[in-house]
């Protein structure tokens, strides 16, 4: 028997965000799972992300709790692999705006070694700073 889920308007006032942020027609997503069974990352996240993107679909706001949309390393592995043509890597990044715009930051600058500070690539903390913090 099919089961009708029935999103309230919380559910798809989430759903329309990270839709309009990201540009992506989410709801074309049929959790097929190429995505996860293609990305480098998935065995390190809590969630997968075809997970990530079915929470989205329900317009489940905690999955801005999840530290996959943290790991994504937009590697554009899925991205080009999706049978529906979706960019998963910019969905991850859209879940990640909304969560750095509410002004909490995802690292803390003060507590990294100033060893290795000295040693890290100024590229690679600078990138790292824009991805994390708000
Ligand atoms: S590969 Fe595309 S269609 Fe398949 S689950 Fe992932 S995002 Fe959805
Ligand atoms: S873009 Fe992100 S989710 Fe997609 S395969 Fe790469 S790390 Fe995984």
């Amino acid at each position: 028997m099919i089961k009708t889920i029935v999103l309230d308007d919380k559910n798809v006032e989430f759903l329309h965000q990270v839709s309009d942020l990201s540009g992506q027609p989410i709801t074309r997503c049929d959790q097929c799972g190429v995505c996860t069974g293609s990305c480098p990352l998935a065995r390190e996240m809590d969630i997968t992300p075809s997970q990530m993107m079915r929470k989205v679909q329900l317009g489940q706001e905690d999955v801005l709790e999840s530290k996959a949309m943290w790991l994504c390393a937009s590697c554009f592995t899925c991205t080009v692999r999706c049978p529906r043509g979706l960019d998963l890597a910019k969905v991850a990044e859209a879940l990640r705006q909304i969560s750095l715009r509410k002004a909490v930051d995802h690292i803390d600058i003060n507590k990294i070694p100033r060893e290795e500070m000295e040693i890290l690539p100024q590229v690679a903390l600078i990138s790292s700073f824009r991805k994390f913090t708000g």
